[in-house]
């Protein structure tokens, strides 16, 4: 190498591997590519999840170690990670459906979701049909010869309603259809939808999974390998790869996943717990509460009922209005699962696509806010909750 100029010096830099040791903390494989010295082996790895590293939208050694991580904690075989929680659904849903089949769906889901699946109607002529995510016999009388898949969350969004996992994964294994859970809201420390009869659990990594509000990921994990590697190839095509670098934050994040979500639940029921008893407040939206509908089946699930609730102003939206910019320690902005406390308008924010009848239906008033519950010391988080009730 000595007699080689400069130009080429630097282009060809040494690749030291250690061989003899491995390093503690899963380095950043930051490469698009890897090299071979046999031409068979590069082959190889071409077309299959389990071959040699060869290029980076197929897999990546980083990567790999938070797909192993998260499928071991969710109890499945194997994940695909992906750039956002939606490359993971959509992975999922375009790998395993094609025009003209059909898709149970609860009502209550995810916006983005909600428009994929619209979308998926729409331009590809996938039917869906809509249940209570509770209604195991709405499953049964909703399946049809084309039936292909049950969707459902396990918490959802904003109203915090839990899905009966055991009783409709159970209506879909009987008709011989796949269930797929999005576990974000729970995270798997709070329910492993596997267990309870789920085919394939997604997630938006950008929430609890990675935990700090600096990353935006995805990941599907399988329960049977013939599915992952459907999906797996599917979404190679599609290009809905994890960066290393995002999959490495995840990794970071995910060691105190347990720590944090321990918090999370138990700040949120602080927080609830008051609110619900505030007069200013019309009604709270926590499955760990009595009042909730899902209460009694979360206490079967769940060991906690988790970060996120959301309650009514009784006053309506110029109250909830006044209530988000009286906040000084709670932070008004999107998304959830991170360490901070976040609060959002659903009305005019994350569901401002829903008609009124829709929001009506779902409960979601003007003067709902959501609250997505940080680890910072419940009592501060209650004293700024209570100045800016006070302050309305
Ligand atoms: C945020 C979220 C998604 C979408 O994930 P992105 O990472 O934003 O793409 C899907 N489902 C739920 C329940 C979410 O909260």
């Amino acid at each position: 190498m000595s007699s080689l100029h400069p130009e080429t010096r630097v282009v060809h830099l040494p690749r030291p591997t250690p061989e003899t040791s491995t390093p503690i903390s899963m380095p950043i494989y930051q490469t698009s590519g890897f090299v071979f010295d046999d031409p068979a082996v590069f082959a190889d790895g071409m077309g299959r999840p389990d071959g040699a590293y060869v290029y980076g939208r197929l897999s990546n050694p980083t990567v790999r170690a938070l797909e192993e991580a998260v499928a071991g904690l969710e109890g499945g075989v194997a994940a695909v990670a992906t750039g956002s929680g939606m490359g993971a659904i959509n992975a999922v849903l375009l790998g395993l459906l094609k025009s003209g089949d059909h898709v149970i769906a609860q009502s209550a889901l995810y916006g983005a979701t909600a428009q994929t699946l619209a979308d998926l109607a729409e331009r590809f002529g996938v039917e869906v049909t809509r249940v209570p995510e509770d209604d195991p016999a709405a499953v049964r009388a909703a399946v049809r010869p084309t039936t292909k898949l049950l969707y459902l969350e396990t918490i959802a969004n904003p109203m915090t309603q839990v899905a009966d996992l055991p009783g409709m994964c159970a209506a879909a294994r009987e008709a011989g259809i796949l269930t797929v859970v999005d576990n974000t809201f729970a995270s798997p420390i709070l329910c492993r939808p596997i267990e309870h009869g789920a085919d394939i659990v997604v997630h938006s990594v950008t929430k609890y999974l990675s935990g700090h509000t600096d990353v935006v990921g995805g990941i599907a994990v399988f329960a049977s390998d013939e599915v992952y590697r459907r999906v797996w190839s599917y979404s190679v095509e599609l290009g809905a790869t994890a960066d290393p670098f995002a999959a490495w934050l995840t990794l970071r994040g995910m060691q105190t996943l347990p720590l944090r979500m321990e918090r999370h639940c138990a700040n949120a029921r602080v927080l609830a717990t008051r609110l619900a008893g505030h007069p200013a407040v019309a009604a709270v939206h926590w499955p760990g509460l009595p009042s909730h509908p899902s209460h009694e089946l979360a206490a079967k699930l769940l060991p906690d009922f988790g970060g996120v609730f959301s309650f009514d102003l009784a006053a309506g939206r110029p109250a909830g209005e006044a209530f988000m910019r009286n906040v000084r320690l709670a932070l008004l902005a999107p998304s959830l699962g991170g360490v901070e406390t976040l609060i959002l308008h659903p009305a005019t924010t994350s569901h401002r696509s829903v008609s009124a009848e829709g929001l009506a239906a779902a409960g979601i008033g003007e003067g709902t806010v959501r609250v997505a519950v940080g680890i910072e010391h419940a009592e501060d988080l209650w004293a700024d909750f209570a100045q800016a009730l006070d302050a309305i």
